[in-house]
């Protein structure tokens, strides 16, 4: 994905404040509403459904874009890794760091969501839809474990597609994306359809993305609408919870996890660093897009931090789209939250489905605002709940957003430092005594 950052900036920027603007007037008139609705029960029903009706468009409009969207990056982001079989050291190693952090990250959030467990005990808080029996009775380990492996390999991918069977989708489209990258020239037209398919689902995205403000409102103020008194006593302190989980999650990884790292391999001070990418740092909170980031990213790296251009050149534009720890965290803490607040207890063998829906997600998220929030979806309904139920959450994702895209920026940051350190260790100095 690249735009032109000045423009994404704006965009970003312009989202934000619709979107704040969303959130302050839906909580606003939500909070008034409950006094104005009429007292007759099924008026009163009439009225929350037409005033939750563009929020119920909006979660509609999401819906729609998990199978598009879930085919088309994965099938592009594997297929523009190049040839995966030649990919070189500096390849390797990237994907390797990138799958390490990630990974590291999301297992953060599990933890950290399950000994916080912001969503729980919200007896009342079904926010829209029932969730079908055998989904509240979590199964055996072994028993769901085998049935994930299962759904990763369906029988018949347009019934996977109509059954949202998110991870089957995932495993072929990878391989597909695999597949293309080894066939050269011949892979080509496929490669370029899926290419151009990738960036007509995201404008569509955008578009959903500018209709995201009214539909947040509206879902706000049935809401409140709805819940009356609860949601100040029940809503809003779960949510807080949730929020303080996503950021202290996305805080230990960027202060502990990768300085960490950084420290372990090239034994300098990460701190220093991490300053030398301040800029970089705040550019990415103030725009939540890392993609728009990216230029003042590079700079940072190679100019504060001295980092050779090689693997500033590989590693950062790579990282701007597949590196997203903070997304990759958010995404399993958001969606182990709203299970919690439906009263549903994951399995062992859905806590690994979490995991790697997470990760791919976050991969297959693009670098631009509230791309997270779209690609929540997929992990979703990877578990069998349907997205309708993110509903509360949008609310507050605009800010969270700004958090986890700084950390995407940071992870990016940390791997060139690393990629470069190994890098220019295995050149060597310069080869002293030869033999
Ligand atoms: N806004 C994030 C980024 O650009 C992606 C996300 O929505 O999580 O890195």
């Amino acid at each position: 994905m690249t735009e032109d950052p000045a423009k994404l900036r704006r965009r970003a920027n312009a989202l934000v404040i619709f979107t704040a603007s969303a959130v302050a007037l839906g909580g606003l008139l939500g909070w008034m509403l409950p006094g104005w609705l009429p007292d007759d029960a099924s008026a009163r029903n009439t009225a929350l459904m037409v005033i939750g009706f563009p929020g119920d468009l909006l979660m509609q409009m999401l819906k729609m874009m998990v199978v598009p969207l879930v085919v088309a990056t994965m099938v592009v982001g594997v297929a523009s890794l190049g040839d995966i079989r030649k990919a070189g050291k500096i390849g390797y190693r990237t994907v390797g760091y990138y799958a390490l952090t990630t990974g590291m990250s999301v297992l953060l959030g599990i933890i950290l969501v399950n000994l916080i467990q912001p969503g729980a005990g919200a007896e009342n808080l079904q926010a829209a839809g029932e969730l079908p029996q055998s989904l509240r009775e979590p199964k055996g380990a072994l028993e769901s474990l085998l049935q994930v492996v299962k759904g990763m390999f369906p029988p018949n991918l347009i019934q996977a597609g109509a059954e949202m069977n998110v991870l089957g989708l995932i495993v072929f489209s990878v391989v597909l994306g695999a597949v293309l990258s080894t066939m050269g020239e011949r892979g080509r037209p496929v490669t370029r359809f899926f290419e151009s398919f990738n960036e007509a689902i995201m404008k569509i995205v955008h578009l959903v993305v500018w209709f995201a403000p009214i539909g947040i409102a509206s879902l706000l103020m049935a809401r409140m609408g709805k819940a009356g008194d609860a949601f100040f006593t029940q809503d809003i302190p779960r949510l807080a919870k949730y929020m303080l989980t996503v950021i202290l999650g996305l805080g230990i990884h960027v202060l502990i996890v990768l300085p960490g790292i950084y420290w372990l391999v090239k034994k300098q001070n990460p701190f220093k660093y991490m300053l030398g990418m301040a800029q970089a740092l705040l550019t990415a909170f103030s725009t939540a897009s890392s993609s728009a980031t990216l230029p003042i990213t590079m700079e940072c790296a190679k100019t504060n931090n001295k980092v050779g251009d090689r693997a500033a050149g590989f590693v950062l534009p790579l990282g701007a789209t597949i590196n997203m720890d903070g997304t990759a965290l958010y995404e399993a803490v958001a969606v182990i939250f709203i299970a919690q607040s439906l009263g549903m207890d994951l399995s062992a063998g859905q806590m690994v489905v979490v995991f790697f829906t997470a990760t791919l997600a976050a991969i297959g998220a693009a670098g631009i605002p509230e791309a997270g929030l779209v690609m929540m979806a997929i992990v979703l309904t990877a578990v069998g709940i349907d997205p309708a139920n993110a509903g509360l959450i949008l609310a507050v994702d605009w800010f969270l957003d700004r958090f986890r895209t700084a950390v995407n920026v940071a992870g990016d940051a940390i791997g060139a430092g690393v990629i470069d350190h190994l890098e220019t260790r295995d050149a060597g100095p310069v080869p002293a005594v030869a033999g």
